[in-house]
């Protein structure tokens, strides 16, 4: 049996941020991982030359990435990720601020009819990016090497803290739908699509309105998104961690604090830190390994969470086309959120989506596949193109493209019991790269060179995150976790003694910033 003072289940953003800490502070932390790589959902992989990112395409610096970086001297060169957002032949990118007036002419120009409610939602949308500023505008002083010297930043930590308690009491007031929010702004159905349709459903308005200041704080590591991953991995066991791949735990003893992976090895912890699926932790607990007096306390907690069920997946197509980065280039930069129609998806992915679940049945695959074209026709991609910030990213003179929309874990997973997944796959391949084909990039099905996808499905194999959720919990019910940015310091508890979880679960809306942040709030709290 294996004994460790800490133990980190999960090899995520969320379980490296947690453990690089421990390790650096001379803890004996051992992270665990599934997979025979870690980085869980910001990955990379390379396929005949092309390099790819399975998860996240780049990621938001948040005021937390850079300083990261700086803190534990990772060797990473991080490179600039420009946007671009493109409706129709409309593309615009996006640089800085400024950017936000160009949009709202695009959108005049898109809805003429329209005009006084764009300027109402531009001007939503610039509130929220003064609001941004507190949180993101500067590296986050917590997070950098000066912090040692507690006087050098204690100024700066305060006046920080006061802007960002009253910013964080307006946004905390912010949480309605953005669909509700936008029905007041306009009454352009097509209009209040474009700005939402590629979030989830029902996300927070506050989330949804700021992303716009998000389009300039995306950053790409040379190398890939994989790389920083790497790099973490390295400086982890440079500080003395270890790391396990291809160990998948199993089971949880929480009495006895030791964990039992699918070969049947035990591992015993003085501290825990669960950085992989929330609901898996509770459903592999027994309730006869709590103690009796906690018991109820327990399964409280997993109901709540066994009940809830994750937000909306992605489906994602990769391509390697025989053409030069220069023919993109010429369009738009190398990530692009892109509609190629105006006219948004209106009902498509809501209330069509639910009346055809509940008649799924007797659905047959000619009307799925008619929804699944609709579905593409009208829908926004987030579009990737590493070789546009990293020229070593593919072979000379040839391109690889990641394109990806949000897509339904439960409506794949009715398909795949239909047998018709395969199938089903390749459908979407060829529907997203004819509609890119008949709009942003011009014959690019002429010069596939290979493609292959992944669904929602993939994801749930992958990292085994419930309903394949990128982002955890699902905005359209009442969320079993915390919230509030003021509590989120207490996100990272659990029923469990000495078990403490990080990652996309325990705080909703999640993502890589507050991967990082309850990855490292969990290692603060394992004393
Ligand atoms: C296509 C895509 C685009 C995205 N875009 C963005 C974006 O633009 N901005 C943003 O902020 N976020 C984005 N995200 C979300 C972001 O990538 C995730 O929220 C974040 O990476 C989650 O990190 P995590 O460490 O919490 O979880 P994960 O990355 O899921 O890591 C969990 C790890 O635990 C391992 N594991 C699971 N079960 C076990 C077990 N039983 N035993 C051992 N190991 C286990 C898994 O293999 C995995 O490595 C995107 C995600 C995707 C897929």
């Amino acid at each position: 049996m294996i004994h460790k003072d800490v133990i980190v289940v999960g090899g995520g953003i969320a379980g490296l941020t947690a453990a690089l800490s421990l390790a650096h502070r001379g803890r004996d932390v051992l992270l665990i991982e599934k997979n025979e790589h870690c980085g869980g959902l910001m990955s990379s992989f390379e396929r005949d030359g092309f390099r790819f990112e399975a998860g996240a395409r780049a990621l938001v610096n948040a005021g937390l990435v850079r300083p990261l970086i700086k803190e534990f001297d990772l060797d990473i060169e991080i490179l600039p990720n420009p946007i671009t957002l493109g409706v129709e032949d409309r593309l615009l990118r996006i640089d800085g601020e400024q950017s936000l007036h160009l949009y709202a002419d695009v959108l005049k120009d898109l809805y003429p009819e329209s005009k006084d409610e764009v300027d109402r939602i531009i001007q939503a949308i610039q509130k929220i990016i003064e609001d941004m500023k507190v949180f993101y505008g500067v590296d986050n002083p917590l997070f950098t090497k000066e912090k040692k010297n507690l006087l050098t930043v204690a100024p700066s930590v305060v006046a920080r803290m006061i802007r960002s308690i009253r910013t964080m009491y307006r946004i905390s007031r912010m949480n309605t739908p953005f669909e509700d929010h936008l029905d007041v702004l306009s009454a352009n159905q097509s209009l209040k699509d474009l700005i939402g349709q590629h979030f989830f459903r029902r996300t927070p308005v506050f989330f949804a309105l700021s992303y716009f200041a998000l389009y300039n704080d995306y950053v790409y590591p040379k190398g890939g998104v994989g790389a920083l991953m790497q790099r973490l991995v390295e400086a982890v066991e440079a500080r003395g961690g270890g790391i396990r791949h291809n160990t998948e735990i199993r089971a949880v003893d929480a009495q006895n604090k030791l964990l039992t992976d699918s070969t049947g090895n035990e591992y015993q912890y003085s501290k825990l830190i669960w950085a992989a699926d929330l609901k898996a932790l509770y459903s592999m607990t027994s309730d006869e390994s709590i103690a009796k007096h906690a018991v109820g306390t327990f399964r409280a907690w997993k109901q709540a969470l066994l009940a809830h069920k994750g937000a909306e997946s992605v489906f994602s197509v990769f391509l390697a086309a025989d053409l030069p980065p220069e023919f993109f280039h010429e369009k738009a930069s190398g990530h692009v959120f892109y509609t190629p129609n105006r006219r948004g998806l209106g009902t498509v992915h809501t209330t069509e989506l639910q009346a055809l679940l509940q008649r799924w049945d007797s659905v047959q695959k000619e009307e799925l596949y008619e929804w699944l074209e609709r579905f593409c026709r009208y829908n926004t991609f987030e579009i990737s193109i590493p070789v546009l910030r990293d020229p070593d990213a593919a072979p000379p003179r040839k391109t690889g493209i990641v394109i990806s929309t949000l897509f339904d874990y439960v409506l794949t997973s009715r398909i795949r019991a239909r047998g018709w997944y395969a199938e089903f796959k390749e459908k979407m391949e060829e529907l997203f790269i004819m509609t890119l084909s008949a709009t942003i990039y011009p014959n690019l099905k002429d010069r596939v060179l290979f493609s292959f996808s992944a669904s929602p499905w993939s994801i749930y194999e992958r990292v085994g995150s419930s309903e394949g959720s990128i982002v955890g919990w699902s905005f359209e019910e009442k969320i079993p976790v915390v919230t509030s940015m003021f509590n989120m310091g207490s996100s990272v508890k659990t029923a469990l003694p000495d078990v403490y979880a990080a990652g996309k679960w325990v705080y909703s809306p999640a993502g890589g910033p507050t991967a990082i942040m309850t990855g490292r709030i969990a290692a603060k709290r394992c004393k």
